[in-house]
């Protein structure tokens, strides 16, 4: 399919906007298109800090996927909702602290699945592999063979879900759908979830939800007790559900609220 000079994979509709090809578009990549763009840019105008948050968020992944390794012992990874392939990916980092981590990527983009290859590059002792799935579907994911054949049933996972629930209307009821994937992971496993949110700048946020909704786009923003909701009667690890900047940094955050995301990881006892 051709839209000016764009040429879209197999599969992928250029004609609307979709969220994997805006963050792209956000945090600096190649593969969006016109349409993308422009819902990237509405978005923007609403919330000037959009790019800050992307990059705030994909830093959340790499504490959060070192922390999961390093200090709460977690070999292997299930991550809905992988969006495009931006380095270091999840894998990268686990495996750069345990060269045997494995993980399973889930997305259901075809453009994702496209780059999938990429996302696949495991070092030997380790795994990378990838599903094209739908989180909506959690069955169709825990019963994936791939799934079966690279994680271990009975040690515990670090599951993944960044930036994605905001794209499940309440009507999906995406509280029983994470609820289904808490029940499915042994003792010991740890779930991160990152959630924007209009609790910190409503009208900035409002607007900008306003802008994908009104380009056809499902966009959801949550509060801090609906995004709770989704740890279930799993325990919050330190520091809890906080803005997702001041979630263990690197170095001392100014303004942690700059960045309209709640980010929390709690533990299966
Ligand atoms: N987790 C990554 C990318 C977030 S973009 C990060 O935070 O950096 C959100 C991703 O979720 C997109 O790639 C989109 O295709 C995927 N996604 C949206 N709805 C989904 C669903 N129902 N099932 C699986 N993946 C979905």
């Amino acid at each position: 399919m051709h839209q000016g000079n764009e040429v879209a994979p197999p599969g992928v509709n250029i004609n609307v906007p979709h969220s994997a090809r805006i963050y792209d578009y956000w945090l600096g990549g190649k593969d969006n298109f016109a349409v993308d763009r422009a819902v990237g840019e509405a978005m923007i105008q609403a919330i000037p800090g959009m790019r800050y948050m992307a990059g705030e968020n994909r830093k959340f992944v790499h504490r959060v996927a070192r922390d999961l390794v390093a200090k709460e012992g977690i070999r292997q990874f299930l991550d809905i909702g992988t969006g495009i392939p931006t380095r270091p990916n999840l894998h990268e980092i686990a495996q750069q602290l345990e060269p045997s981590a494995r993980v399973v990527y889930v997305d259901n983009d075809p453009i994702v699945l496209v780059h999938a290859r990429a996302l696949m590059v495991s070092k030997p002792e380790g795994r990378s592999e990838y599903i094209s799935a739908d989180l909506r579907d959690a069955a169709s994911i825990l019963e994936d063979k791939v799934l079966r054949d690279t994680l271990r049933s009975d040690e515990p996972v670090g599951l993944t879900l960044i930036a994605i629930l905001m794209l499940l209307s309440d009507s999906d009821d995406p509280w029983t759908l994470v609820g289904a994937l808490r029940d499915a992971m042994p003792s010991g496993s740890c779930l991160a979830i990152t959630h924007p949110t209009a609790d910190f700048a409503p009208d900035e946020v409002n607007q900008a939800v306003d802008a994908a909704t009104g380009a056809g786009m499902t966009l959801v923003a949550r509060s801090q007790e609906a995004v709770r909701r989704f740890f279930g009667d799993w325990e919050l690890l330190d520091p809890g559900l906080v803005p997702v900047s001041s979630w263990r940094p690197d170095a001392p955050v100014e303004n942690p609220e700059a960045a309209y995301y709640w980010a929390g990881v709690a533990r299966k006892p």
